[in-house]
């Protein structure tokens, strides 16, 4: 199902989705990959994973082609975090440019540093999507050449060798290019209010929100997990890094909000009258209409 165009403003949509088909590079290509991200990282049996994995081992699932056992059912078995899981195409850059389609069941001696390379790659790429998106928002305009340096900078990093993207101090990176993504952050959010809301890292876990006016809040790694956000008005907010598991999104409105992922999305359960930013597609798991309950009268908005 096709989400509708965005009604914003014209100074506050984003000026392209996809400004030079970046970002097209930057989503997962499995077909190119070698299951990395099943091997990879650990996992701890939990809601989002059916069972214990050591880092470096591969989850029983994956098979000799590298494809999943039970990708088709997923949820259905106790596994909805490799639902929404996205490396953010960080998966084919290691697998067929850093180690030139290598793999490691072959080629059994690279496989520490193929898994560890993941990791890195992953967080490159994850800010790639980030300063692609920064880009396209035009109240960030007196950033953009400092974004393109960065942007430019993080793409350079992604062609390092093996070695040098071991030795890459990655977590100083990520302070610089976040320094940045908040700056444009606060550009975007100045249009939407004069004043604040700040719930940068708030604990919001299973809070009733329903319709809440969070309009060009900033919710930076908020934890939304299970929040009942229907109806709730997320324009222009900043959600970078928010964890909504299980969040209800039926009937909010998201058009605008900037830094949403695709796979953090996913995570949440919506409807069709859940308005999306426009680079983002709807959930195949959301219902393919509206729910009886959001198509209720607008509930009632508390304070945020
Ligand atoms: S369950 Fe499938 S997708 Fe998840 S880690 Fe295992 S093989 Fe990969």
């Amino acid at each position: 199902m096709q989400q509708e165009p965005p009604t914003l403003p014209k100074e506050f949509q984003h000026s392209a989705p996809f400004p030079d088909g970046r970002r097209l590079s930057l989503r997962a290509d499995c077909e190119r990959c070698f299951g990395l991200c099943c091997v990879a990282p650990a996992f701890s049996a939990s809601a989002d994973f059916a069972i214990d994995k050591d880092a470096g081992h591969a989850c029983p699932n994956l098979q000799s082609d590298f494809r999943c056992a039970i990708h088709q059912r997923l949820r259905r078995q106790g596994f909805p975090g490799c639902a929404v899981y996205d490396c953010f195409g960080a998966g084919q850059k290691v697998a067929q440019v850093t180690f030139g389609g290598q793999d490691w069941r072959r080629t059994p001696r690279i496989a520490v540093q193929m898994f560890e390379v993941f990791t890195i790659m992953r967080q490159l790429h994850e800010l790639l999507w980030y300063l692609t998106e920064a880009l396209t928002l035009q109240p960030a305009r007196p950033l953009h050449g400092e974004l393109s340096l960065a942007l430019d900078e993080t793409e350079r990093l992604t062609h390092g060798s093996p070695d040098d993207l071991v030795e890459l101090d990655v977590t100083a990176h990520r302070r610089d290019v976040n320094a940045l993504l908040l700056r444009t952050s606060e550009l975007v959010r100045a249009e939407a209010r004069r004043h604040e809301i700040d719930r940068r890292g708030a604990d919001l876990i299973g809070k009733d929100l329903r319709g809440a006016d969070l309009r060009g809040a900033n919710l930076r790694g908020a934890y939304l997990i299970g929040a009942d956000l229907r109806g709730a008005d997320l324009g222009m907010a900043d959600l970078i890094g928010a964890d909504f598991r299980g969040a209800d999104l039926r009937g909010a409105d998201l058009t605008g909000s900037i830094f949403l992922t695709q796979s953090r999305l996913d995570a949440a359960k919506g409807d069709l009258g859940t308005k999306l930013p426009p680079s983002l597609t709807r959930p195949t798991h959301w219902p393919p209409s509206v729910t009886p309950r959001s198509r209720r009268r607008r509930p009632p908005r508390p304070r945020a």
